[in-house]
């Protein structure tokens, strides 16, 4: 991708020379080894785009390694031909390019690859991409052994600093659910006091550790549109569960007033430990779910109370852009997040920085994070997509003379490096 504004490939290297800092990252361990050509080509997120292009069983055929590729290839074909355009298929293409010097897909390209598939279990070669894509720091959601986060042992992948992984914790459904929760501390909770006063002491051992922000994904599973029930609905299910460990509340009416009610006295937790809280908002991974309950727009009761929490809205809330635009306008305690988003549709997010710059604070938007298990090799080349968006919509800007190259540059700076660098007390 490139812009056709006169300034463009100034600001383009110029943000190549911008150290990023990675807003979210799931990578627990460096890798993969790659077994399979194909694998390379539909891993990540293009997995999704190219079920979403054929079928269950199609998915099943292309998975299965133990196939030829020749036998594989004309499923594959067959939707790539019918996906080669998206976000997605741009990390795939750019990965093929640079790390296979490969820029058609054939079958004769799975077959040049075959012996040259990467290693990224490779600690050097995991560490030499991310210096390639001049990541500087990664913020990891990798939902850990929390014992070893507690005991300060927990290894994390290169330049990573860990996020307390929020939905374990309020979405507890039974006796066991609880003491498993709490087991890394060696305690058994009996009651919600408790259960409060335990997951406290765990945020505070991340703390500890180094963690620099709470991260909760539970819109996969459940509306964000939180209530505020009363501790006494919330303790009701709490107790009626606890008093016989055979017993689960039933998803999602039984569960809710408890989840609810945690979730504000995690709040709470954040604000006392002066940790932002980072919420997944718009689109989810895989194919199949229902976005309805995930628009950020649901946050806002939440976003109304808790005034002193700092919360970072992910994924550019996709597809809903206003709604986003308006929470990072309109509330002072809201940042707008841009991980993500910036491969699920790169031209959604070329216009978003665009009329971002116009409409909210630009000192309010952090303009990076890979969202990848390992795949380094995927996040060198969402890196080089989210840089290629925030130069071309910056260029454009130029050229209207909305603002000069310089300043230009220096909202580039802040999107990629100062913003969350501050936001986070990362201390680069
Ligand atoms: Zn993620």
């Amino acid at each position: 991708m490139r812009g056709n504004s006169r300034t463009y490939d100034e600001l383009r290297a110029y943000c190549e020379s911008v150290p990023v800092v990675d807003c979210h990252d799931h990578s627990v361990a460096c890798g993969p080894k790659y077994e399979d050509p194909i694998q390379v080509v539909i891993a990540g997120y293009f997995h999704s785009d190219v079920h979403s292009a054929s079928s269950d069983a199609d998915m099943g055929i292309l998975e299965d390694h133990s196939k030829p590729l020749a036998e594989r290839w004309p499923v594959l074909e067959r939707a790539w031909k019918r996906t080669c355009h998206t976000g997605y298929a741009q990390v795939t293409r750019r990965v093929l390019k640079r790390f296979y010097g490969e820029s058609e897909l054939t079958l004769a390209t799975l077959e040049r690859m075959q012996d040259r598939l990467l290693d990224l279990t490779d600690i050097a070669t995991f560490e030499g991409i991310l210096e390639e894509a001049n990541i500087a720091v990664r913020i990891l959601d990798i939902w850990p052994d929390v014992k070893k986060v507690l005991d300060g042992t927990l290894p994390l992948t290169p330049r990573g600093r860990l996020a307390i992984s929020l939905p374990d914790y309020h979405s507890i459904r039974s006796y066991g659910d609880v003491q498993q929760r709490m087991a890394p501390l060696g305690r058994t909770v009996t009651s919600l006091d408790e259960y409060l006063d335990a997951c406290r002491a765990i945020f505070e051992g991340h703390k500890a550790f180094g963690a620099v922000t709470f991260k909760d994904q539970s819109a996969y599973s459940r509306s964000l549109d939180y209530g505020n029930p009363t501790r006494a609905e919330a303790e009701a299910v709490f107790n009626w569960f606890m008093e016989d460990p055979r017993r689960s509340a039933s998803y999602p009416d039984g569960t809710r007033p408890l989840d609810d009610f945690l979730f504000h006295a995690f709040m709470r937790m954040a604000r006392d430990l002066d940790l932002p809280v980072q919420i997944h908002t718009g689109h989810m991974a895989g194919i199949r779910n229902d976005i309805v309950k995930a628009t950020a727009i649901g946050l806002t009761k939440l976003i109304e109370l808790h005034r002193d929490v700092r919360f970072d809205l992910f994924h550019a809330n996709w597809p809903y852009s206003g709604e986003f635009l308006y929470l990072g306008k309109n509330y002072p305690n809201v940042t707008l997040d841009f991980c993500w988003a910036n491969i699920i549709d790169p031209v959604y997010c070329q216009n978003l920085f665009k009329q971002a710059l116009s409409s909210v604070p630009h000192g309010k938007i952090h303009g990076y994070g890979s969202d990848f298990f390992g795949s380094v090799d995927r996040a060198w080349a969402h890196a080089q997509i989210a840089r290629d968006n925030i130069a071309i919509a910056l260029a454009d800007m130029v050229d209207m003379e909305y603002l000069d190259l310089d300043e230009a540059k220096e909202v580039a700076h802040a999107w990629l490096f100062d913003n969350a660098n501050a936001f986070f007390s990362l201390g680069l």
